[in-house]
């Protein structure tokens, strides 16, 4: 008996500080992809899912699953499938247009049996707390009670009790830095079929801590939370489990429930899953002291660098911007970091990023090789990012995928990348595709936490975070609206009382 199963994307990591909202246009620079004959041909093998980013990410793990599971009795029915990089909250009409295209999509695919949903679990839209539950229960209503829902969700996914009761399965990023996105939709494939098909029922547990910031600095490969993820992957593989997740929170979420979370699905045994769940939480619990270390102002940072006079001729000194990291919703226009190199790095040769639609419209008429003087960057926000003033040559113009239009001002020893859209700048490739050769600087700046640290792994020679002042601040959490007390920002002893009123909140 064929058993009918679409699949379909929403995603983005929101900073609810952000002052830039996200629009569709957002979607298109990035990945956007409303025709469904289309999408079944990105994830198929020989497709690219999101160019520029990854060759396959959950769709197409997703799209493995039913090619291996599925027996030649599944049908894969694409929908639609938009992802935007990290930034302000979607506008309403923004995320009405896209849960319109979903929704119509959905109506017109007929009778299904299941849904997959490629969520991340942190999105936010104007006004509108938690809409990855909206979207799931306008799924449900649209698709009827007895359709099987899954989803997948980002490793920094606020996960609510709206996410757990509206999905069947949910199933999160084993990774961190993320680098499973297609392994996750197997994951969640594989156990959305096993529940089309009746073979499995999926019973689900769940533990929401009082905790928005710990693990150190989270990576799973770094202590202390490479032993967290060891565990959770021998948990999510063990007898009666049908997968695991544990959520770590995007902290610039302003959904009253932040916080870490896990989860536990079995087959039928809703003891094994309170315990699984459990286990996780207890020892995530565990780490929550484990601090992010202090990071310097850039004129330390800018020291360390000139300290290593040799090795600089091997490479560069990756800098990342860690008060306007693009990667966890920072505008990419914070201008502090680039008035630092232009003052207290002068003698450095150093590469930069920053955001600036209006300064890329009025300069791309300019020929190449002008002098030019313009007022860069606090397009959003003034206050937060001061204008800069910046003179120098127009030393090119280009059109960047992902990116919109770039052009690039030498001012000095400073190469300044102008970015129409977010620069989300993590691959050495952005530099190179704009003539700027890594290996001839001393200081390349990337915005993003941890990313480019495989993707600049040849270059690299020197990782720096540096600290100005932004919305990707960890203090900015102090500035977000909470249901109670949670660490680090309230003393707790235990969590179990927080979990419990959180859970049935
Ligand atoms: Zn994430």
């Amino acid at each position: 008996m064929t058993r009918r199963v679409a699949y379909l994307r929403l995603a983005q990591e929101t900073n609810a500080l952000s002052p830039a909202p996200t629009e569709l246009a957002d979607f298109a620079r990035t990945h956007l992809v409303l025709d469904p004959g289309e999408l079944a041909r990105r994830v198929r093998r020989t497709g690219a899912e999101v160019p520029g980013f990854t060759r396959n990410a959950e769709l197409s793990g997703f799209a493995r699953a039913v090619a291996r599971f599925g027996r030649g009795e599944v049908e894969a029915v694409p929908i639609a499938s938009a992802w935007a990089v990290s930034g302000g909250p979607l506008s309403r009409s923004c995320y009405a247009a896209l849960k319109g295209r979903i929704l119509a999509g959905l109506a017109a695919a007929g009778p299904l049996d299941g849904v997959y949903l490629a969520l991340h679990g942190a999105m936010g839209v104007e006004g509108l707390v938690d809409p990855e539950s909206d979207l799931l229960a306008e799924v449900r209503a649209a698709v009827g009670p007895g359709v099987k829902l899954a989803a997948s969700l980002d490793l920094h996914a606020n996960l609510t009790r709206g996410m757990v009761e509206g999905a069947d399965v949910l199933a999160g990023y084993h990774t961190n830095p993320h680098r499973d996105h297609a392994g996750t939709g197997f994951r969640a494939g594989r156990a959305l079929l096993a529940a089309v098909r009746g073979e499995a029922r999926p019973t689900v547990a769940w533990r929401k801590l009082p905790m928005v910031l710990g693990g150190g600095v989270g990576v799973d490969l770094l202590a202390p939370m490479r032993a967290i993820f060891r565990r959770l992957g021998r948990l999510s593989r063990a007898p009666g489990v049908l997968d695991a997740s544990l959520f770590m929170c995007h902290p610039w979420n302003d959904d009253p429930t932040l916080g870490w979370a896990t989860y536990a699905v079995t087959d039928g045994d809703q003891a094994l899953a309170e315990r699984v769940a459990d286990e996780l939480a207890e020892h995530a619990w565990a780490v929550r002291h484990a601090q992010l270390p202090d990071l310097p102002e850039p004129e330390a940072a800018f020291a360390a660098v000139r300290a290593r006079t040799g090795a600089r001729k091997l490479g560069p000194a990756c800098v990342c911007d860690a008060s306007d990291v693009v990667g966890a919703g920072g505008t990419g226009e914070n201008t502090r970091l680039v008035r630092a190199l232009l003052e207290d790095g002068a003698d450095l040769r150093a590469y930069a990023p920053i955001r600036d639609a209006e300064v890329v419209a009025a300069l791309w008429q300019t020929p190449v090789g002008e002098p030019v003087a313009v007022d860069v960057g606090g397009r959003f926000d003034a206050e937060a990012s001061p204008p800069l003033r910046v003179a120098g040559r127009l030393a090119r113009k280009k059109e960047l995928s992902g990116f919109g239009r770039v052009v690039v001002i030498e001012s000095g020893r400073l190469a300044l990348c102008v970015t129409e859209g977010p620069p989300m700048v993590m691959k050495p490739s952005f530099y190179r595709a704009l003539g700027l050769e890594p290996f001839r600087a001393d200081v390349v700046v990337v915005k993003s936490f941890f990313p480019f640290r495989l993707f600049f792994l040849a270059e690299n020679r020197l990782t720096l975070y540096v600290r100005t002042h932004g919305i990707t601040d960890f203090d900015g959490v102090t500035r977000l609206p909470l249901d109670g007390p949670v660490h680090p920002l309230a003393e707790l002893s235990d969590w179990r009382a927080e979990d419990q009123r959180r859970r049935s909140a």
